[in-house]
């Protein structure tokens, strides 16, 4: 693999909003409430042993290319991940002006 991303088709279900995320080998993040996990020290690699709550802490970029940034619930880790097309975009919104406020 040249681009570091090792595919990885993965189910989960969501530990925040408990949705079910069928996995097409990118996703790594729930698309209703955009809680990912800490399971990754590269993307795709499932290799961190923290397994946390990734929280989305900031959304950044246009509307094209939309860049949402998790954070560790446990250790802080940070990670950036493009919006997926199957992600939902009023509950984005909604998450956008949840962000804006604590501002
Ligand atoms: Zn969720
Ligand atoms: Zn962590």
């Amino acid at each position: 693999m040249q681009k570091g991303f090792i595919k990885n088709k993965e189910d989960f279900t969501c530990e925040q909003c408990g949705l079910f995320v069928q996995g097409n080998g990118y996703t790594n993040h729930c698309h209703n409430c955009f809680h990912s996990k800490h399971v990754d020290i590269q993307p795709g690699d499932r290799a961190a042993d923290c397994k946390g709550l990734m929280k989305p802490t900031e959304v950044s970029g246009s509307t094209r290319n939309i860049t949402i940034t998790h954070t560790c619930a446990l250790c802080g880790f940070t990670r950036n991940n493009k919006l997926q097309e199957e992600d939902n975009v009023t509950k984005l919104a909604e998450l956008i002006t949840v962000l804006n406020s604590r501002k």
